[in-house]
């Protein structure tokens, strides 16, 4: 005779669409509560978790990973401590400044070894084509007045050029919701041919697989706020960019370490619900804990797998379960000779291959040394070596490297290996907006939803990166304050 089986799985498969967060024992339930909780222990959930602090306000955060920092992660087994997330800051960035001010964690002033970065090794087909060749090389495909241009710059110096926005947030403005189109079909009208978009922006895309899922809006924030970090940095005679002293984790680590309660790490987040005057946080290992309010910073590639009670609904909803974050894998790499001075060439690399990007990271005592290498594989790239065991994809960009450069051979290690997007508790790197997604959603992700509240890079509306993630924690530590 045939028995019904009731086991956990399916008894959670017959609630269906029941209320998402199962009621919990009322002992379970008492325990756990502050004011507010912050999920991720993030730039933007430590920001809002300190200001809130400030105000007199009882904060705990809840961090999935065992680490702080989140996106920020620096290799501190590595000479120089090279960055596997967020990499370098500009003066502009006022509240991490001040943040790395307040809570005592050094700079390290990048002006010396900002060149170095822009010059690099250009490898097409394998084939090495120096800055004199490329304004005639038949693989340049870029118009007469612009063929000296290097494939990595172009778009930027365009962009600087072309860009209509006069302010970085002018991109939520719905006057410009006509610019939320492919970045791909901006290019297009603005008369750039298949060859020169696919060379200057598919080979090593920022944003999506390519500049067909980029929007030009989100493009052109990216522009101009780059171009007013620019103008900051000029403007104030001082450095041109800065890390953090022990690698950029130490801002995050500094900023965990100046809150009352510890961050409790290993906590990952499952579920939010907001009831009855009251919200309720829910955790993998059966925790629950509860405040009066909620502040979620993880991004939407993440927060998508997080039940939330009452759901989400409307634009706000459909921008949590489509905006994508990018994928990007680092290989890196300390060289035990230097190999570069063997064959002649930059240690930094751009190409159409595998190894799609190499930056020498110029971390060491002089601005020249060569501390360690980091190889950046971007799109599709990236997106075929998270299909492939680690040691079959690191071994192909290896083997493309070196066939490269085969000087190194024999002479490089490889010290670390990130896929952020195999990453549980980022799925990606930074988000990236498609086409009609800027006007669709970009002002409503952050909005709050009853007693829980949306920080993280992905709602910031004014800057970007780092400093995107630090004005989100800041804003939804605000509307905390103004509702409690
Ligand atoms: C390779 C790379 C290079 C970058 N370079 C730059 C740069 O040069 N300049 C710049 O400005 N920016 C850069 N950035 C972007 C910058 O690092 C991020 O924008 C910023 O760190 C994001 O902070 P956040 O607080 O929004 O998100 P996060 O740092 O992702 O914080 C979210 C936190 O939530 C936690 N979390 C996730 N899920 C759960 C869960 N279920 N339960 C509990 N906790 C959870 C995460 O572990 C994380 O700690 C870079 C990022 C990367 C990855």
């Amino acid at each position: 005779m045939s028995k019904t089986k009731l086991n956990r799985r399916t008894v959670l498969k017959a609630m269906g669409t029941a209320p998402i967060l199962a009621a919990a024992p009322q002992a379970v339930r008492a325990m756990n509560e502050s004011d507010v909780i912050v999920i991720g222990a993030g730039l933007s959930g430590l920001n809002s978790a300190l200001m809130l602090q400030g105000e007199g306000l009882d904060v705990r955060v809840l961090e999935g990973r065992n680490r702080i920092g989140g996106r920020m992660q620096s290799l501190r087994n590595v000479p120089g401590n090279p960055e596997v997330g967020g990499t370098a800051f500009a003066p502009g960035y006022a509240r991490l400044v001040d943040a790395c001010n307040t809570y005592g964690v050094g700079l390290v002033d990048l002006t010396a070894v900002v060149p170095y970065y822009f010059q690099r090794e250009l490898i097409l087909n394998g084939e090495v084509i120096s800055p004199e060749q490329w304004p005639t090389s038949p693989l340049n495909p870029f118009p007469a007045d612009s063929k000296q241009m290097m494939p990595w710059s172009i778009l930027g110096a365009f962009m600087a050029k072309n860009n209509p926005l006069q302010y970085a947030d002018a991109w939520v403005d719905p006057k410009n919701a006509h610019y939320d189109i492919s970045y791909y079909d901006w290019l297009k009208q603005n008369n750039w041919n298949d060859a020169s978009i696919d060379l200057a922006y598919n080979t090593n895309p920022t944003h999506g697989m390519s500049a067909y899922d980029a929007s030009a809006l989100m493009m052109m924030f990216s522009g101009a706020f780059a171009g007013v970090q620019q103008q900051i940095a000029r403007s104030s005679g001082g450095a041109m960019g800065y890390t953090a002293k022990g690698g950029n984790q130490s801002i995050p680590e500094a900023m965990a370490n100046a809150l009352k309660h510890e961050v409790q790490l290993n906590t990952t987040v499952t579920g939010i619900r907001s009831e009855g005057g009251q919200a309720e946080v829910h955790c993998a290992d059966g925790s629950i804990y509860r405040a009066k309010r909620v502040i979620c910073s993880v991004p939407c590639s993440v927060l998508r797998l997080i039940k939330i009670d009452p759901i989400l609904s409307g634009p706000q909803a459909r921008g949590v379960s489509t905006l994508e974050s990018q994928v990007v894998n680092q290989l890196h790499l300390v060289a035990k000779e230097p190999y570069w001075e063997q064959d002649g060439l930059n240690p930094n690399m751009f190409s159409n291959s595998l190894a799609g990007m190499v930056v020498a990271e110029h971390k060491g005592a002089k601005p020249a040394d060569v501390s360690s290498l980091t190889i950046w594989i971007r799109g599709q790239d990236a997106a075929w070596m998270d299909t492939q065991p680690d040691s079959v994809s690191t071994k192909a960009v290896m083997d493309d490297f070196l066939s490269m450069r085969p000087a190194a051979r024999g002479k490089v290690e490889i010290v670390g290996y990130k896929s952020w997007y195999r990453d549980p508790f980022s799925i990606g790197d930074w988000a990236y907006w498609q086409p009609g997604q800027v006007s669709s959603f970009a002002t409503e992700l952050g909005k709050s939803h009853d007693r829980i509240h949306f920080c993280g890079e992905h709602t910031a509306v004014s800057n970007r990166g780092m400093e995107g993630a630090m004005e989100s924690g800041e804003r939804a530590a605000l509307e905390v304050l103004n509702s409690i």
